[in-house]
C-alpha cells in the first residue's frame, strides 16, 4: 500500500504539468467555438492522441497509479481546460472502463483498442445504460438481450438515451436486461462491435452546456452479435444470475449489477471533473475581482467580493480532497462502508456549480456574456449534479450506505 501523503510525487506533478499545458494551449483556446458548434472536436481529440494523452496506455497509466490519483489528476487539468472537449476526450474512458470492470482478459485486449483507435484514425467508445423510461431507476431498464444458443448469439432489442458519443462510436457498450424477473440483477453489458447492423443513432441532444460531447439516443433493432461480446462471458453470467436468483429466494441480500459497479468506480473521476470546472472559474473570478475598479478600488477590497473568493477556494480544495480520499480508497481496495465515492462526486458537483454561479457574479455583466468563460462553465458545472446518477441518488446511496436502512 503506497503510504500516504499529501503531496504529489515528481512523476506526477510532470504528468500533471504537462496535461495543463495541454489544457492551456490546446483546449482552452477551442473550448469557445466547439460550444457554439455544438460538435465533437474531433481535431482537438486528434490532437490528444498525437501527443499520447488520447491512449489506451495513458489511461491505463493513470488508472493503475497505485497512489489513486492518476485519474483525478489527469480529470482536473483536462476539465480545467473545458469540460464540453475533455467530456468528448475522456468520454470514451467510460467505456473502456465497462469493459475493464466486467470483461475478461481477451475481451479487454480485443476492444479497449478498438474503442480509441489510432492516431491517424481516431475512434470514441459509448456506454449505454440510461433509457427513456429508466434514469436513476436503473431497474426500469426495457433494454432485452436474448440468446440464441444455436448460433451462439446475442440479440439485442430497445432504445438508449443520453448516451455520451452514442451512435458516432466505434464501439458501444451496452446493458441489457437478461433475465427480467431479477431487476436489476438481471443485467449484463454486451460489445456493440463496429458497424454492426441494426444499432443506429436516434435524437442528438441539443443541450445547456458541455455542447462539445455529443449526446444522443442509441436504437438497437435485432442487433445481434457473437456469444463473444458477453462481458465477462457466459459461464461467469449463469453462475451470477443462478446466485442472484437464490438470494432472491432466500429474500435477502443486495448484489451489485453490472452497470452500477461502472458507476460506482467513475463517481470520484466524474468529482474531479468538477473540480476542473470549479477551479477555472474560481482562477478568472480571482483575476477580474484584482483588476475590476468600481468605486474607485478594484473590487475585492470589498469583503463581500473576498470573502466569496474565499469560500469558493475552500470549498474547491474540500472537494478535491474527497474525491482524493475516495480515489485512493478505491485503488488500494478499500470499501466504500460510508459512500465515499458518492460523498465526493454530490459534494464536488454541487461545489461547481456553486462556484461558477458566484464567479459568474463576480463578474457582473460580463459574467453574463459569452465574452467570458464563465458563462460557458456556469452552464458545463450544470451536468455534474445530473450525470453518473444525479445529486438525490448520491444523497440516497450515502443515506443508505451509512444507515443500512432502505430510505426513499
Ligand atoms: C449530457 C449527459 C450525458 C450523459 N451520458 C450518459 C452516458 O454516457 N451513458 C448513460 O448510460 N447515461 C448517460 N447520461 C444519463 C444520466 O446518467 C441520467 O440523465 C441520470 O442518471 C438521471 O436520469 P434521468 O435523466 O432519467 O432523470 P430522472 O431519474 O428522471 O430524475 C429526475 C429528477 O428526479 C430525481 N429523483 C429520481 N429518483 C429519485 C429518488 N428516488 N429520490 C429523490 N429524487 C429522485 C432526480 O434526482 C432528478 O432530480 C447522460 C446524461 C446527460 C444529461
Amino acid at each position: 500500500m503506497a503510504e500516504f501523503t499529501m503531496e504529489l510525487n515528481d512523476e506526477q506533478k510532470e504528468v500533471r504539468d504537462w496535461l495543463h499545458g495541454f489544457a492551456a494551449d490546446v483546449i482552452r483556446p477551442a473550448a469557445a467555438e466547439w460550444d457554439e458548434r455544438e460538435e465533437t472536436p474531433w481535431p482537438v481529440i486528434q490532437e490528444a492522441a498525437k501527443v499520447g494523452i488520447y491512449s489506451l496506455d495513458f489511461y491505463a497509466q493513470q488508472y493503475f497509479d497505485s497512489t489513486g490519483l492518476g485519474i483525478p489528476m489527469a480529470m482536473e487539468e483536462l476539465f480545467w481546460g473545458d469540460a464540453g472537449i475533455a467530456l468528448s476526450i475522456v468520454g470514451t474512458g467510460l467505456a473502456a472502463v465497462g469493459v475493464l470492470a466486467n470483461g475478461t482478459e481477451e475481451q479487454i485486449g480485443t476492444w479497449i483498442p478498438q474503442m480509441y483507435g489510432d492516431v491517424n484514425d481516431v475512434k470514441v467508445a459509448a456506454f449505454c445504460s440510461s433509457e427513456p423510461d429508466a434514469g436513476s431507476d436503473v431497474a426500469s431498464m426495457r433494454t432485452r438481450a436474448v440468446y440464441d444458443e444455436a448460433k451462439d448469439e446475442w440479440v439485442l432489442n430497445g432504445t438508449k438515451t443520453w448516451a455520451t458519443n452514442g451512435g458516432i462510436a466505434n464501439v458501444h457498450v451496452v446493458v441489457a436486461v437478461v433475465d427480467a424477473e431479477l431487476g436489476s440483477k438481471g443485467h449484463a453489458s454486451f460489445i456493440i462491435p463496429p458497424n454492426t447492423p441494426g444499432l443506429s443513432q436516434g435524437q442528438k441532444f441539443k443541450k445547456h452546456g458541455i455542447r462539445a460531447s455529443h449526446t444522443a439516443e442509441v436504437v438497437l433493432e435485432n442487433v445481434r452479435v457473437p456469444g463473444s461480446c458477453l462481458l465477462g462471458g457466459k459461464e461467469k453470467l449463469d453462475e451470477r444470475l443462478a446466485r442472484a436468483r437464490e438470494r432472491a429466494q432466500q429474500g435477502g441480500e443486495r448484489v451489485k449489477n453490472a452497470a452500477m459497479a461502472t458507476f460506482e468506480a467513475s463517481r470520484p473521476a466524474v468529482g474531479a471533473m468538477a473540480v476542473g470546472t470549479a477551479r477555472a472559474a474560481y482562477e478568472v473570478a480571482l483575476d477580474y475581482a484584482k483588476t475590476r475598479e468600481q468605486f474607485g478600488r478594484p473590487i475585492i477590497d470589498n469583503q463581500g467580493v473576498a470573502f466569496q473568493l474565499a469560500d469558493m477556494r475552500t470549498s474547491i480544495d474540500a472537494a478535491r480532497l474527497l474525491v482524493w480520499r475516495a480515489s485512493w480508497m478505491a485503488i488500494n481496495g478499500k470499501p466504500f462502508t460510508a459512500a465515499e465515492g458518492s460523498m465526493s462526486k454530490l459534494f464536488a458537483s454541487e461545489t461547481a456549480k456553486k462556484v461558477t454561479a458566484q464567479a459568474v457574479q463576480i463578474l457582473g455583466g460580463n459574467g453574463y456574456t459569452r465574452e467570458y468563460p464563465v458563462e460557458r462553465m456556469h452552464r458545463d458545472a450544470a451536468i455534474y449534479t445530473i450525470f453518473e446518477g444525479t445529486s438525490e441518488i448520491q444523497r440516497l446511496v450515502i443515506a443508505r450506505t451509512l444507515s443500512g436502512m432502505p430510505i426513499r
